[in-house]
């Protein structure tokens, strides 16, 4: 079937300034549909007083309004003289930018809260430890053309963006991430993509990745996925996102009524806690499942934050309750600062053997090293065959418990 694509005219600002879409008759003209939690009612009711529902509940205004600041910051949060120093001292590459919707989950008095850990800097971030580099995956010298990295045989990871609503302090691509300050000329980046993309027939799989894909508007994202749907032999479109985490009223019925029309459309969601896992995820996540976009998730396994069995089971189960599939469990990459984060290979195949029987299988997710280096992933798996009897092998269950299996030699 041939594709009409729709021309593309550049926004004028980078979509958190919005300055295009941010009215309040736009905020007014959006169904009022996300659950407020209570937590995020009363940090609204305290800290944005003005703010009505349908302004809070409005993706742009939640970008409009991001904590960038030391100073926005201290409004909501008692800092440490730790993470003052490192807002002020802030020569990391990595930006810092959390939405209000975002903030509303941190704790004020806790600075070893989870979802606190994951997006307030510390000093560690600045301190380069062994092993650590900018690029650890080399995915810049696998970069045939600007934005677009190509490591295995048939599937591109496609840079759409490096504009994210909130900045992970662990993000893989901290080195090129909110970079950005206007999202001029990102039209010729994307036509060399697609042009090689074209030309390679043996690509039939896109991740559109980031930055975050879904904080592009939504006329941006469909040109995009028109384009895509135009090559014949790109079976498979995927998306990387953590917006249904972090910016929830994303998720509009506009934009799942949009992506349903681009099928197949698989979308890879980043969870880190279930402290994420709000009434507004859960709202976000069925909107997504009732487009008929098949999810699955994506964790990074991180010190102090969720690298115990309980709080990791927690987040799988839930993630399965919102029809998301945990995909991958990835050893922490190992980035510029990022030591604090890091845990043991042991500590990871403990929690893996913490879930793998012991609980619902749909609920384990693969655990894996992105192999520095630009190896690709490489699952890690405890040891469950143990010899050979003859022709039988010798299998460890869940339990420690030793069976025959009577192989066919
Ligand atoms: S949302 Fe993803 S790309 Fe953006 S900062 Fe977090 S990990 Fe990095």
């Amino acid at each position: 079937m041939a594709v009409k694509i729709i021309p593309l005219e550049e926004p004028e600002e980078p979509p958190g300034s919005c300055a295009h879409t941010c009215s309040s008759s736009f905020a007014s003209a959006l169904p009022v549909r996300f659950p407020a939690i209570s937590r995020a009612k009363a940090f609204r009711n305290r800290n944005f007083p003005n703010t009505s529902i349908a302004e809070w509940n409005d993706w742009h205004w939640q970008l409009k309004n991001r904590i960038t600041t030391v100073a926005q910051l201290e409004r909501f949060v008692m800092l440490t003289d730790n993470e003052r120093q490192a807002l002020q001292r802030h020569s990391s590459t990595l930006p810092f930018a959390i939405t209000p919707y975002y903030a509303s989950l941190i704790s004020p008095v806790n600075p070893k809260d989870p979802v606190r850990r994951a997006v307030v800097p510390v000093v560690n971030e600045l301190i380069v430890s062994s092993g650590e580099a900018h690029d650890p995956l080399g995915e810049d010298s696998h970069t045939p053309v600007p934005g677009l990295v190509h490591r295995y045989p048939d599937r591109v990871l496609f840079l759409v963006t490096d504009y994210c609503s909130n900045y992970c302090r662990y993000c893989t691509r901290s080195r090129m991430v909110g970079k950005s300050k206007r999202s001029k000329g990102f039209k010729e980046r994307w036509e060399k993509a697609l042009g090689y993309i074209e030309k390679h027939t043996e690509i039939r799989d896109v991740l559109l990745s980031g930055g975050d894909p879904l904080t592009l508007p939504d006329e941006s994202l469909e040109w995009l996925l028109q384009r895509l749907r135009a090559i014949k032999h790109v079976e498979l479109i995927r998306i990387g996102t953590k917006t249904p985490a972090v910016l929830p009223q994303r998720i509009t019925t506009q934009l799942t009524k949009m992506l349903r029309r681009y099928h197949p459309l698989w979308i890879s969601i980043h969870c880190m806690h279930p402290a994420e896992q709000t009434r507004e995820m859960k709202r976000a996540c069925e909107r997504l499942a009732d487009a008929g976009i098949p999810l699955g998730s994506q964790t990074v396994l991180l010190a102090g934050i969720n690298d115990d069995v309980t709080t990791m089971k927690k987040m799988m189960q839930g993630l399965v309750r919102m029809r998301v599939k945990p995909y991958y469990l990835y050893q922490c990459d190992p980035i510029i600062g990022s030591a604090h984060f890091r845990t043991s290979v042991a500590k990871g195949l403990e929690i893996y053997q913490g879930l793998r029987g012991h609980t619902t299988g749909y609920a384990v997710p693969t655990y894996v090293i992105d192999a520095p280096g630009g190896g690709g992933k490489i699952p890690l798996l405890p040891d469950t065959v143990i010899g050979r009897e003859g022709n039988d092998i010798l299998l460890k269950n869940y339990e420690g418990n030793v069976y025959r299996y009577p192989d066919t030699l």
